[in-house]
């Protein structure tokens, strides 16, 4: 069974554990670095991403997290998660960090100005069994994709896209990298979770010696 973290300095850490759960994962929280290097696999969740980063500073796991990511491990950020994956976030503060682990741009709060918060089904490539219901909370979208990103789903923001093909990006893969703006843990729907685990599966990170 693999052993997957959940990043618990702030925001919706226990309903991802709950997923991740659901999904034939054991959860475990990362609160510092000795926690970090015993899993295969790290989910970032949603909650603030400013506050986020400040913890991660503050806790000292800016640089063990950065570390781990780099040399391939696993990840999936929701919303304030997708913030903190993305290597260039816009209308951030100044001093927020994120750890460049997918090139692509981010613009947070992005569906604030039109709402704060809704639901709708998209279609999700690579997980079947028809649309997933989507909890958007104050945000992000995807403005930008770099090389090797791949878009997993859109949702129809009534103001197309950046790249012209309808629809704000709202979920990418890149490797061993996952993202989405909108929340799955809050659904009893543990699909994008088992995406997940079946990544960890795939990718052999092993817990570090
Ligand atoms: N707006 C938050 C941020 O910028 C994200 C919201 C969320 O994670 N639900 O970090």
């Amino acid at each position: 069974v693999p052993q997957i973290g959940v990043l618990a300095l702030q925001g919706d850490v226990v309903d991802h554990m709950r997923a991740l759960e659901a999904a034939g994962a054991r959860a475990v929280p990362v609160r510092r670095a000795s926690e970090l290097d015993a899993v295969e696999g790290l989910v970032i969740p949603g909650g603030e991403s400013t506050t986020m980063s400040k913890l991660l500073d503050i806790f000292d796991l800016f640089d063990p997290v950065k570390k781990r990511l780099d040399a391939g491990l696993p990840v999936f950020g929701s919303c304030a998660g997708m913030i903190m994956l993305a290597d260039e976030v816009l209308d951030g503060r100044p001093d927020q960090r994120s750890f460049g682990a997918i090139p692509m741009t981010v613009r947070r709060n992005a569906f604030g100005r039109q709402v704060d918060s809704f639901e709708t089904e998209i279609g999700i490539d690579g997980i079947a069994g028809g649309p997933f219901r989507a909890v958007f909370i104050r945000a992000p979208w995807v403005e930008r994709v770099g090389a090797g990103v791949e878009v997993l789903g859109r949702v129809d923001s009534g103001e197309g896209s950046a790249d012209g093909q309808g629809g704000r990006i709202v979920a990418v893969r890149a490797g061993a990298c996952l993202a989405t703006s909108f929340h799955p843990e809050v659904t009893s729907d543990a699909r994008v979770h088992e995406y997940f685990v079946d990544m960890v599966r795939g990718a052999d990170a092993g817990p570090v010696e």
